[in-house]
């Protein structure tokens, strides 16, 4: 036998539920069902779909989410192309890329446009649970929007996701939010922040030391335990922030106690990417260990302008969704499973072509239909039948074909009787044998 090939380390299969599996990773079936989901609470919302390519251009990257940021500085999986030189990245994340086409597109042209997008993002991290080097985001844009209506409409939507997939807010999610202010807001800050930090240099660790030169807000980041006295007593962005940008936090704030919501306002949120500014906000879980954060944004009002558009306030957020469906296995919440209404059952091979007709008349009579395929004893194929999860068996003996009709045996109650169903005008019974 030739060498096993395996996955690329911290890069997933996302594999139908009931099969062996190395991992206890989240099976497709609850895939499918937060995609619908979201499907759902999106279009009542007004968020349109949209996709773009997974290769874009590096400088893409570079200059959307800043240079002295961890995905830029160590994550990102980037490359020259071979024919042409170019230079070209696995997208970290999907804002820039929605940005650059709308920028591209002159999209937003006939007005302000909310969208959404689902798929792979990429990032050379150490993986752990929560933690790959290929995950998937939902990632949601309200652009051409200055809010705060959108900020706090966004927030919210996020509130009736959450309810829609079973999780309670506070004993699971909790919402933690920030302003970061305004460009000149955060230069004071961040000036008040370096002399701070310069007169306590000692006290910096390597990382520390490192970003009091490039990024020094990124300082209050931190996960070093050994510095949290340290960044607990640095200067705060909040004690200069302008009256505009308190009142676009305090508008915010309004709309999520009106809709008891509770929140709280985390001074050292600062989030991971340069190009955000007032509402930054994260939805947090205590349920996964240090992978905590489910899905963070904010308003980025600059990268339009930054990524060659003309300017456009906008506001966001990614949502990691293995981290998302790791906390429902977690908690255990009930995934509606996919069974099927139907399984056709049938005892040899002459049944294959009247049973097939009867089938996809089923079928386009919306019935979801499992036909047993690679023959085998009745037994075997009534075991299949009862694991499918289906209600109802059709049994395609040959005494009943030969009379134009079927079998149709109940699954799931020992009290209902078998009845015979004719072959002829499906669509009459049909609605029957559906899954309540
Ligand atoms: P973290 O602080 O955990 O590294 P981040 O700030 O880098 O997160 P974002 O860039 O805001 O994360 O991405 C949005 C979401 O994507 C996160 O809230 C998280 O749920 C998820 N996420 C981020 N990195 C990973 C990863 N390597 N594997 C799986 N999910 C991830
Ligand atoms: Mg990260």
């Amino acid at each position: 036998m030739a060498d096993k090939l395996v996955a690329v380390k911290g890069m997933n299969d996302i594999l139908p539920g009931g099969v062996p599996r190395k991992d206890k990773l989240p099976d497709s079936a609850i895939w499918r069902w937060f995609e619908r989901t979201v499907d759902t609470v999106m279009s009542r919302h007004g968020y349109q779909h949209l996709l773009t390519p997974i290769v874009e251009p590096t400088p893409l990257f570079v200059r959307g989410i800043g240079e002295a940021t961890d995905i830029v500085e160590k994550e990102m999986y980037s490359w020259h192309d071979a024919m042409n030189g170019d230079a070209l990245t696995l997208r970290p994340e999907i804002t820039a890329g929605i940005v650059r086409a709308m920028v591209e597109h002159n999209a937003l042209y006939n007005g302000p446009l909310r969208v959404w997008s689902i798929g792979p993002v990429f990032r050379h991290e150490r993986p752990q649970k929560g933690r790959y080097r290929q995950f998937y985001q939902l990632d949601v844009e309200a652009l051409g929007f200055a809010g705060p209506d959108v900020d706090a409409e966004l927030i919210l939507m996020l509130r009736s996701l959450w309810l829609a997939l079973g999780l309670q807010i506070g004993t699971h999610v909790r919402l933690e939010l920030n302003s970061l202010g305004q460009p000149a807001e955060r230069a004071a800050h961040r000036a008040a922040l370096v002399a701070y930090f310069t007169a306590h240099a000692d006290e910096l660790d390597e990382d520390g030391k490192r970003r009091l030169h490039t990024n020094p807000l990124r300082i209050l980041d931190t996960k070093n335990p050994a510095m949290q006295a340290l960044v607990e007593a640095a200067p705060k962005l909040s004690d200069h922030l302008g009256e505009a940008s308190r009142a676009h936090l305090a508008a915010v704030c309004a709309v999520l106690d009106a809709a008891g919501l509770p929140y709280r306002i985390n001074p050292r949120l600062v989030r991971g990417l340069d190009y955000y500014n007032l509402t930054v906000f994260e939805w947090v879980t205590d349920q996964l260990g240090s992978q905590g954060t489910v899905c963070g944004g904010g308003r980025y009002d600059g990268l339009f302008e930054q990524l060659g558009g003309k300017p456009t306030p906008a506001i966001g957020f990614g949502l990691g969704i293995e981290r998302l469906l790791l906390l429902l296995q977690e908690i255990g919440v009930p995934v509606p499973t996919a069974a099927p209404d139907v399984y056709a059952v049938l005892p040899d091979a002459a049944a294959l072509p009247p049973a097939m007709v009867v089938l996809d008349a089923l079928r386009q009579a919306g019935l979801a239909v499992q036909m047993h395929a690679g023959g085998g004893s009745l037994k075997a194929q009534f075991k299949k039948a009862d694991a499918s999860g289906a209600r109802f068996a059709l049994v395609f003996g040959a005494d009943e074909l030969a009379q134009g009709q079927v079998a149709v045996k109940p699954l799931r109650d020992a009290a209902a009787a078998q009845v015979l169903r004719p072959l002829a005008g499906v669509a009459a019974w049909a609605p029957e044998l559906r899954n309540a």
